[in-house]
């Protein structure tokens, strides 16, 4: 059984190659900088963190300095029960079409977005920089917790964080965007994958009723960088089973546990 596997790695490892030498670069990197305009790092990788094991959430603030943060006392995600119902303040989306180029880097599925597509809350602008995806879901939600969790991770100017989650669950009333991504999902262990050229719209990965819960809290993964901005849709998106298999196959399983409340206060913007 193991040897179909392999083979198969190693041809995309292969076809992942070629399409860097397609584009006259030497590294994914390069061609990823080429063709999408999305800048090398240039810093040096971070130190590793993991779901599990010797590198999991309950480590993650001891194995480096600049994940202190994951030991804080506004961490996310939490439990949103006893949130505080106040008059419905609509969030503003602004999003162009971007191509779809996916990411895998061993942690997560990355959708890179590029710049101009923003999110207006309380009149003041967050840009989107990425879409990614947790399974099971992160948030507890009216006490449950989702099938998958999306993340459209946005940034202000000052370099302030403001979280958008998605719950997904497996209904009838399938989204067709998450379809389309699930067909185009990189190969399960094959890191620093992108998937072919086409455009997708992260205003169609948003629930069509959007009422929603705000608290403050913090990436849910290092550095756990904290004064985020979350809002928590409270409608789900749905999705077939066999989707959310594909998405589970690649993803393993990659949801923070949950984190203190401490005192913190969530709002609940529901008409
Ligand atoms: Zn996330």
């Amino acid at each position: 059984m193991g040897e179909p596997r392999v083979q198969c790695r190693t041809l995309a490892r292969l076809f992942s190659v070629l399409l860097s030498c397609y584009a006259g670069e030497s590294s994914a990197w390069s061609w990823r900088e080429s063709l999408f305009g999305i800048p090398e790092p240039r810093e040096p990788p971070p130190v590793p963190w993991a779901y599990s094991g010797d590198n999991g959430p309950d480590r993650w603030a001891s194995l480096s300095p600049k994940y202190a943060a994951c030991g804080g006392q506004q961490q996310s995600p939490i439990d949103l029960s006893g949130a505080t119902v106040v008059p419905f303040s609509p969030l503003s989306f602004h999003y162009r079409s971007n191509p779809l180029h996916i990411i895998n880097t061993g942690n997560q599925l990355l959708l890179h977005y590029q710049p101009g597509s923003y999110l207006i809350a309380n009149h003041h602008p967050y840009e989107l920089k990425e879409v990614h995806f947790h399974s099971p879901g992160e948030h507890v939600i009216r006490g449950t917790v989702a099938d998958l969790e999306l993340h459209l991770v946005h940034q202000d100017e000052r370099g302030r964080f403001a979280v958008v989650a998605v719950p997904v669950r497996v209904g009838i009333r399938r989204n067709s965007t998450l379809m389309r991504i699930a067909e185009r999902l990189p190969p399960v262990d094959l890191q620093g994958y992108y998937a072919r050229r086409r455009g997708i719209n992260a205003v169609f990965l948003l629930p069509v009723k959007k009422t929603y819960f705000r608290y403050l809290g913090s990436l849910t993964h290092p550095p756990c960088t904290e004064d985020t901005i979350w809002f928590v849709f409270d409608h789900p998106l749905e999705i077939d089973a066999g989707d959310l298999q594909r998405f589970r196959q690649v993803l393993g399983r990659n949801a923070r546990p949950l984190q203190p409340r401490n005192g913190r206060q969530v709002f609940a913007f529901l008409r």
